[in-house]
């Protein structure tokens, strides 16, 4: 055979076997198929914006006047509905879904395992006669019975009592979910189980919202009567990664786990930045303004878009909202942007960490508090006494940071986002608190300034003008921050530490409770000097100056990346806890148990079952990694690694029956012996973490046994990666059957 023979030979087999592989296949995909999918634009965003929510505009053409008005006043003041009223309300939403084509409706709720939930129920029903209605009535708007059991409870459900109650929050309103070609009506709920536990993000979060504006309220009224109520405010910032779902499809650890447990980082990774600033990618851009119009429609106020650092990672963010419709919407949205991905064949990626070697994703939530008289309580005033206000409530706010760091810390932690806070990427596992070099300075002063009496002619205070500072201060701001778990940016803090895929609501939580919990300490401090004689203004800057002292040591203004920080945050006494089963340990110590229940948010029995189901949800998800990296290594990696090996074998040996002498296939040698000697690797190490799992699984608490997986299985999954990520450097790419990071990150 001439040479041209045998490539004709040998080419055609090649290339039906690469095609085989779903990496190829999904590589040809993307290059043969180029239309994308139509996005109709609306002409304007405010045509569409809320047209499928029932909101009160709605309500108020669907609804007789009385009913209207329960329904308006229910939602302001988070009051139950009458049984009677409800008939005429589901009667009224009906008629609104119907007309737009809505033939189910679901109790939509928030169970523990963080993502959302829905049993859809037909309006279609029969009556006694057997003659067919279409009915919605008040019962079925406040209360259903999804069975409960398999939703996780941490054990506050007995087993032979499955049954778990949803119930209407009439703060956050019903809206239509567009799945397909089908339209679901869908009610948002509280879940709670049948002895009135909660199962769910939202009841403590409806809890610590309302404790927050009893204690802020209070606050409020030493500087102005007329607040009558404080609402917490969020605005979240959405982190996530977009890929082409053919190549996702041909990694079972992304389906899997969300993340990918293998891949060598490409010869390009994020240095250049040149995502950041550049364009976003047409397909990438398409489906974005297909997921925004989606949203719009559900009364989402999406804002922002852009391209994150990494490569084909994007942020979304909204305008803020009230709290409680601040999580929804997160919630949905995350669900939105999932289907909507599938219709342009694209993936999102929620998970904090999909790819190792590059940015991770997070969730910033952007949180503050408002007064019903229209005063953002985080923001600078513009005269003394508002100043006073800000001041005390920024105060608070760092002192309650200080105070229950541990929570906070405990709040945001998953086996995701350990691979965030843990690692040597920011935010780092401290928790520390940026406000910015100016407010840094005005805290020293009136540290220093006070003395041990505050004067009340020392007027300086009273006059710092912190409002015209305020530009300087968001320059300040800008660029340190980042690092930080928590800075403030100007007029609310932001929570940056929270991972990209997290309910908000949990985290939320926390942020009130310790709120609501340090604003009524204060209160009874200030309230304890006015007692004894001090003027109302003395007694607040003198308990602020206190706070100061008290809590200074969480404030961090450099690199909360670097070493440094480490080593300063242990000197000052800042826990540092860096991975989950640990974390965790903060939801059940006596503090915590005594802050939840003084404030009525999670009884005992709540408490312990949360930190069951966060340790049990760890474990379940550390457990699924290691399958799947056992899975991977086993039937993909090594075998598509011995096919090489014998190619190498075969070359060396035909060598060397040619006569050549061992020079002639040094580099085959050496080849041969780093593949070997990785090969061995990855079967070794798999087999010890095998025995490793089997040793966790074996043990009896949750705890013990998060914490063995956490220590003893999960640093084999590295020792694994690292041969894996070799092996695939040195096997013919042919060969490889996993997409690689080259192609999942760039390839569109
Ligand atoms: P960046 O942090 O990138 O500078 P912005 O300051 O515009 O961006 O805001 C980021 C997010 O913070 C947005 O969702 C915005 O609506 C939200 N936000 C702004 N003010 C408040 C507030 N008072 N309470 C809660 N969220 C807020
Ligand atoms: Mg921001």
């Amino acid at each position: 055979m001439t040479f041209p023979q045998i490539l004709m030979t040998f080419v055609p087999s090649k290339i039906n076997k690469i095609m085989e592989s779903l990496r190829f296949k999904a590589i040809d995909n993307l290059t043969s198929t180029k239309e994308g999918v139509k996005v109709e634009s609306p002409a304007k965003i405010t045509a569409i914006f809320g047209e499928s929510v029932f909101t009160l505009k709605t309500a108020r053409e669907f609804l007789s006047d009385d009913a209207y008005k329960s329904l308006a006043n229910s939602i302001k003041s988070g009051q139950k509905i009458d049984r009677n009223v409800a008939n005429y309300i589901a009667a009224g939403m009906r008629q609104w879904a119907q007309a737009k084509g809505v033939t189910h409706y679901t109790h939509w709720f928030q169970p523990l395992t963080g993502t959302s939930a829905e049993k859809h129920d037909s309006f279609f029903t029969l009556k006694s006669d057997g003659s067919a209605i279409e009915e919605f009535d008040g019962n079925a708007l406040t209360q259903q019975e999804p069975d409960a059991s398999s939703f996780p409870s941490g054990g506050l459900r007995a087993t032979f009592e499955a049954r778990g109650y949803t119930a209407w929050d009439p703060t956050s309103p019903a809206f239509i979910m567009n799945i397909g070609t089908g339209l679901t009506l869908c009610i948002p709920t509280i879940f709670v189980s049948y002895t009135g536990e909660s199962l769910d993000y939202k009841a403590p979060l409806l809890k610590s919202i309302e404790s927050l504006n009893k204690a802020a309220v209070d606050v409020c009224h030493y500087f102005d009567k007329n607040v009558g109520k404080v609402t917490a405010t969020l605005g979240w910032e959405q982190e996530y990664f977009v890929i082409d779902e053919g190549l996702a499809n041909a990694r079972p650890d992304l389906i899997m786990t969300g993340r990918t447990v293998f891949g060598h980082a490409p010869s390009k990774g994020q240095q250049l930045e040149d995502h950041y600033f550049g364009s976003i990618p047409e397909r990438v851009y398409d489906f974005m303004r297909d997921f925004e119009y989606e949203s719009y429609r559900l009364g989402i106020p999406l804002r922002t878009r852009h391209n994150e650092v990494a490569p084909a990672q994007f942020e979304c963010a909204p305008i803020f909202e009230e709290l409680n419709l601040a999580v929804d919407h997160n919630t949905l949205l995350m669900d939105v942007m999932t289907r909507v991905a599938k219709r342009h064949k694209l993936k999102v990626l929620l998970h904090e960490k999909p790819f190792a070697g590059i940015n991770g994703s997070g969730k910033h939530n952007n949180w503050s508090m408002a007064t019903d008289t229209g005063v953002n309580l985080l923001a600078p005033g513009k005269t003394p006494k508002t100043n006073l206000m800000f001041l005390a409530f920024f105060v608070n706010t760092i002192k309650a940071v200080h105070d229950h760091a541990d929570l906070l810390r405990a709040a945001i932690a998953s086996a995701g986002n350990d691979h965030r806070l843990g690692a040597n990427e920011a935010p780092p596992a401290i928790i520390s608190a940026y406000i910015g070099g100016y407010l840094a300075k005005v805290l020293d002063e009136v540290e220093s300034r006070v003395g041990n009496k505050f004067d009340e002619q020392d007027e300086v205070m009273l006059k710092l003008d912190i409002h015209k500072n305020i530009p300087e201060l968001l320059l300040d701001n800008t660029d340190r921050n980042r690092t930080s778990p928590f800075a403030f940016t100007g007029n609310k803090f932001e929570f940056r530490a929270v991972g990209s895929s997290a309910n908000c609501g949990y985290n939320m939580t926390v942020l009130n409770t310790i709120m609501a919990e340090t604003l009524s300490s204060f209160k009874s401090e200030v309230d304890g000097l006015i007692e004894k004689g001090d003027k109302k203004e003395v007694a607040i800057m003198q308990v602020i100056k206190n706070y100061i002292t008290a809590s200074k040591k969480v404030l961090f203004e450099g690199d909360g990346y670097s070493e440094e920080w480490q080593e300063e945050a242990a000197k000052r006494g800042l826990p540092n806890v860096k991975t989950t089963p640990l974390a965790l340990d903060a939801l059940v110590t006596e503090k915590a148990k005594g802050l939840f229940a003084k404030h009525k948010i999670l009884t005992h029995s709540e408490l312990e079952a949360r930190h069951e189901i966060e340790l049990e949800k760890y474990i379940k998800y550390v457990q699924i990694e290691g399958r799947v990296i056992g899975d991977l290594a086993g039937n993909h990696i090594l075998p598509a690694a011995i096919r090489y090996q014998n190619v190498l074998i075969n070359n060396v040996k035909g060598l060397k029956d040619l006569g050549l002498k061992a020079e002639a296939y040094t580099a085959q040698m050496n080849v041969l012996n780093e593949i070997s000697e990785h090969i061995n690797k990855v079967q070794v190490i798999a087999e010890k973490m095998t025995e490793a799992r089997k040793a966790a699984n074996n043990l009896g608490s949750s705890r013990d046994k998060a914490i063995e997986y956490c220590e003893k299985v999960k640093p084999l999954f590295d020792e694994i990666r690292y041969s894996v990520d070799k092996l695939e450097l040195l096997v013919d790419d042919s060969e490889w059957e996993l997409p690689k990071y080259r192609e999942l990150l760039f390839l569109r």
